[in-house]
């Protein structure tokens, strides 16, 4: 259910609890407060809590009979409000339509359930016990009434397995309100969705939460804690990958793609600051319970190393039940996370950290990739609560410089002398002829090339052939060069 911002009447509380009130007692804290979630639908089993599920909806034809409210009048009453002076049973060709599409999907995207527009309904009463089947009737069904007329009650909707969405056709000003891409009536539907898979109402002093019992268009569709609680019931949009599989194995791991030297990616970045979220964000990822493993898989081009960082996320705010005392609630904290690199077979375990508490980072640094080739990342967690994260892969080469040379064409040679000569007395960082990196180009550089001189990475035969300077010449380049360098020096 939602309201206008007013207080609410007695009958609406009297509406409230016959809902949702019988179900909020009990559950553990969570921020997001979870009904049970659908068991089935007319797609099939939902799997077990954080697995994903399709859900199918319908929009029922006018004269359909609601539970307690009588006979639907949503088609004619949304043509109205639109315009439309005659559309039969075509109700996706209807310029409203689009609203309530943009609202499933903008819940498709952020999370596990795939929710599927059915174009049938076979009118019998909504609100009953009419389960969902293909073909025939969507597992949501929406249909209309005059529950309160204007203000009070904006819509109400069972919690699964029923679902049925029920929209106060006493409302005009509200939801005929254009602004912002009729952010009304989304924020309305979007809300009510959230119940129609299996959400209570929330309150927060310090954030602006989508299950929040009073409308509130001053953001849209659903914001961190309210992604949280969709991912926590069925998973995040990942789940829905491979069939349904998710990417709960090495095998079906979520491609990152080819990370180059010096590159790197990240994922789940979205959730990082705050409950905020912007209407065109979707990168959310999530651990959802102890046996939920997310992998993921990068490529490299040659050996290298490899930085991961794992931050838990979520946010702290404040939060509580409809009409309970709030406290803060640290989202950071659900899940004690554990991160693994695995090897291009996918089991070979390459590095693992899992030593900081839930809230923290877990990092490795400068785990070594072989060589080229297909590597994994693995994301778990320890307990049943949900946890929101972001990852971070970042590589590097791991190819060993050769020692003195300066000018980076694999070899120590003549050339290298020629780069220490001009850099000599110079100070800074990241100069390339500070072969022992102490921030100046002196003496000591000159040792190690002449040390290393005419070798290169190639291997021996190849310093040979890279080497046109017999060893006299070499002397006497090098005899020059102390000249050079102390004549500099003064
Ligand atoms: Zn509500």
């Amino acid at each position: 259910m939602l309201q206008h911002p007013a207080k609410p009447t007695s009958l609406l509380l009297a509406a409230l609890t016959a809902l949702v009130a019988t179900f909020a007692v009990g559950r553990d804290a969570a921020a997001y407060i979870p009904d049970d979630r659908w068991s089935t639908t007319a797609s099939g089993s939902t799997g077990v809590q954080g697995d994903g599920a399709t859900i199918t909806w319908s929009l029922v034809a006018d004269g359909t009979s609601i539970v307690s409210e009588g006979s639907s009048n949503l088609i004619s009453y949304l043509d109205g409000l639109f315009g439309v002076s005659s559309g039969g049973n075509n109700f996706s060709a209807r310029p409203w339509f689009s609203l309530f599409q943009e609202s499933f999907d903008r819940w498709t995207e952020l999370g596990g359930i795939n929710f599927v527009y059915e174009p049938n309904d076979n009118g019998v009463q909504m609100g009953g016990n009419a389960a969902g089947a293909l073909g025939v009737r969507g597992d949501i069904r929406i249909g209309g009434a005059a529950i309160d007329g204007p203000n009070g009650t904006l819509a109400y909707t069972y919690l699964p397995n029923n679902g049925d969405m029920v929209i106060d056709t006493g409302e005009t000003a509200f939801y005929s309100n254009s602004a912002n891409n009729y952010r009304q009536l989304r924020n309305t539907v979007m809300h009510e969705l959230g119940h129609a898979f299996g959400l209570l109402h929330i309150e927060s002093s310090s954030d602006h939460l989508l299950m929040e019992p009073f409308i509130d268009t001053s953001f849209d569709g659903p914001q961190l804690d309210d992604v949280r609680g969709l991912h926590g019931l069925y998973g995040d949009a990942l789940e829905k990958t491979n069939n349904g599989a998710g990417n709960d194995s090495f095998g079906l791991a979520t491609s990152l793609g080819a990370i180059a030297a010096g590159g790197s990616k990240l994922i789940g970045a979205a959730a990082a600051s705050g409950q905020s979220v912007g209407a065109n964000e979707t990168d959310f990822v999530s651990i959802a319970n102890s046996s939920d493993f997310d992998f993921f898989s990068f490529t490299v081009n040659s050996a290298s190393l490899l930085d991961v960082t794992l931050t838990p996320l979520g946010g702290v705010f404040f939060q509580g039940a409809e009409g309970g005392a709030q406290s803060s609630f640290d989202a950071n904290a659900r899940n004690d996370l554990t991160l693994a690199v695995y090897g291009t077979n996918g089991t070979t375990l390459l590095g693992t950290a899992s030593s900081s508490a839930a809230g923290l980072v877990e990092s490795l640094a400068a785990v070594s990739l072989p060589a080229a080739g297909q590597y994994y990342v693995r994301v778990s967690g320890s307990t049943t609560n949900v946890q929101l994260y972001q990852l971070q892969l970042s590589v590097q080469s791991a190819v060993v410089a050769q020692p003195g040379d300066f000018d980076g064409d694999g070899d120590a040679d003549g050339n290298d002398l020629l780069v220490w000569q001009r850099a000599f007395g110079v100070s800074g960082g990241g100069l390339a002829a500070d072969g022992n990196h102490d921030g100046v180009v002196d003496d000591l550089d000159l040792a190690i090339l002449t040390a290393h001189f005419g070798q290169s990475l190639g291997g021996a035969a190849a310093a040979v052939a890279a080497i046109p300077e017999p060893a006299a010449a070499t002397l006497c380049l090098l005899g020059a060069a102390m000249l050079f360098g102390r004549s500099r020096a003064r």
